[in-house]
Order: structure tokens, then sequence, then C-alpha cells
């Protein structure tokens, strides 16, 4: 029996034209794409397709967005044996890192994919990115997917969504997974990693369709003023607060620091520490310079990339019944986001 997938056409620069008047890249119909790729009728998968009514360049995604996309992979899960996400590599984590969240016992491939040139350009990464997405996403061993969870497809490499940052906005080569290994490697043959794999699951898809956008990011710098630091902690109806801090999670001991991130916790405000760093992981406590975070009472975000942090987030003040179960599972490994 052939595979079925599904795709899902968001936008981003894989389907965009060049604006004949102003040299622009807009997003184009969806037609454009599949006429730009006529090897797609020839797969051995049976492929069917979806397009958003007004693609978006990926800057433009929105929690709602990420909503209407859980709607349409829920009504087609039984329908289909895998899906691929075409969307603009910008936000494409953030996008994969929600998703994750969303789609509690996803147990079929969720592939996200786009490309750095647009797929009507000679030299275009969009080709191979998307015909080998479409591969993997109907990929079967013994009659199951071989894939059972959200994943970015881009250049080679399957990495797993929620451990990806967009890392380099001109190569092909764009997305990196410091802290967890790749899924798979697509060379003559697509090698899978199979002891990195998430398991399988019998359990049914569960789909979170609520998000709570309420939190901000403070990315520490030296020099930083207390009116920054303070105008962040204090945004009304903020209820989470991202640390973007040094290393592995340090930050300044000046009082009027260390005084205004116990201010915020005191009223109420959950603060989680990711590091600025791309690989590696926060230990508070490790340096003088956490120990005082770590005190009041500031969560160590662990090895997540601030794409999984500012998704897990949203999804857990959604979800979670009060700020002590959000704490709790801010520290816990839920989809394989982090390292235990
Ligand atoms: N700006 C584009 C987007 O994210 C870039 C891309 O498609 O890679 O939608």
């Amino acid at each position: 029996m052939k595979s079925k997938v599904l795709l899902i056409y968001t936008g981003g620069t894989i389907g965009m034209m060049q604006d004949a008047s102003s040299g622009q890249l807009k997003p184009f119909d969806f037609k454009h794409l599949t006429n730009q790729i006529p090897e797609l009728n020839k797969f051995d998968i049976d492929l069917s397709a979806v397009s958003f009514e007004k693609p978006i360049d990926s800057s433009d995604m929105q929690p709602v967005i990420w909503m209407e996309l859980v709607k349409t992979i829920e009504q087609n899960y039984n329908k289909v044996d895998g899906f691929v996400i075409l969307h603009g590599s910008d936000t494409m984590s953030f996008t994969a890192s929600a998703l994750s969240f969303m789609l509690e016992n996803v147990n079929k491939p969720v592939i996200l994919t786009g490309s750095q040139l647009p797929i009507g350009t000679i030299r275009t990464d969009g080709k191979e990115n998307l015909i080998t997405a479409i591969e993997i996403a109907g990929a079967k061993e013994k009659g199951k997917s071989i894939i059972s969870e959200v994943c970015i497809y881009f250049e080679y490499k399957l990495y797993r969504g929620n451990r990806t940052h967009k890392y380099n906005a001109e190569h092909f080569n764009a997305f990196q997974s410091a802290n967890y290994p790749i899924l798979a490697e697509a060379g003559v043959y697509i090698k899978y990693n199979y002891s990195a794999l998430k398991k399988a699951t019998l359990k049914k898809l569960k789909t979170h369709i609520n998000l709570n956008p309420n939190i901000a990011i403070l990315k520490l710098f030296p020099g930083i003023t207390p009116d920054v630091v303070n105008a962040i902690l204090g945004i009304e109806n903020g209820k989470a607060v991202i640390l973007e801090t040094f290393g592995s999670g340090n930050a300044s001991t000046q009082k009027w620091f260390v005084d205004a991130i116990k201010k915020a916790i005191d009223s109420g405000i959950i603060i989680l520490n990711v590091t600025q760093c791309n690989a590696g992981a926060v230990v508070q406590g490790k340096y003088a310079t956490s120990s005082e975070l770590k005190k009041f009472g500031v969560i160590s975000g662990n090895d997540m990339t601030t794409e999984a942090a500012v998704t897990k987030l949203m999804f857990l003040l959604a979800v979670s019944k009060s700020k002590k179960e959000t704490e709790k599972l801010l520290q816990t490994d839920l989809r394989g986001e982090m390292s235990l």
C-alpha cells in the first residue's frame, strides 16, 4: 500500500517569486510549487496538498496560525501517514517547537521544511528539501512510520524540531541542533539514527489548541540598564520571563539586578533561565553569578533552546492548573526538548 502524505503550504521562500515591478520576493500561489516540481507527480506516495489561503512570510507567524495548523493535522490525522509542512525558515524552529507541545502523543511524522532560495531559481535548495521531506514523511518499516515526532528536514539532515535553531541566514545548511543528535542524514540512502528517534506510543493523539503568549525574553548584556530590566520584568499581564543569560546560566551580581529578579519572582512572575550560547546547558549554582538566581527561585531551562522555551511556556501557561504545576513541568522533559 502506498503511503499517504499531506503537504501543508504555509508560505516562505520555498514558494516565493520575484515581483516583476519591485524585484521583491513575495509569497506566490501554491500551484506555482507543483508546476515547478513535476517530480512530485512521479512519487510512489499518495500526495495531497492544502495551502493557506494567504501564504505568509514566516516572520508573520502567530500562535493563532499554529492553532490552525494543529486543527488541520487533527482533521487529517487518520487519513494520512504523515505530514510535510512547507514553512519559511526564519521562524521554523518556533513552529516546530510549538507543534511538538500542541500535538501530544503524535505518532506520525510531521516534517517541516522550506528553503533558502525560491523553488523557481536554478540553484534552489527547495527541491531536495521538499522531495526528501516527503519521502521521510511516507517512510515505513513493518507497516509503521519510522518517524513519530515533529521534525525539521533541511539540507540533508533531519532534526528533532524542538531542538533546532536557525543559526545561518545564508547557508543552505541553516539549522543547528547543538544539544541533540541528528535524527537522520540523507545521502545516497536516508540513514536513520534509530537510537535518537522518539519511540512510538500507543496513546491517542491529544491536541492542545490554547496558548498563552503573555511572556517576554530578557536578553542580558554587559551594561544593560535598570530601566530595561524593570520594564521587561514589570510588563502588564506578564506571566513569565525567559532570562537569556551568559554561559552556563550566569548573570550580573549587581544589587539592583538581583533585587529586580527577586521582586519579580515575589510578585508571581515565573523566570526561566536559558543560555545565550548555542550549545550546552544552564547549571545554576555552578558559578557564584548564578547561585543567587537559584536561591530566589529562577527555574533552570537546562539545555533548552530559546525557541523551545518560548513555546513550552506559552503551552504550559495555557494548560497547567497552577503556577506550581507550570514550574514543575518546565523542569520536566515533555517532548524530548531537554536532556535530563
Ligand atoms: N523570510 C522567509 C521566511 O521565513 C525566509 C525563508 O523562507 O527561509 O518566510
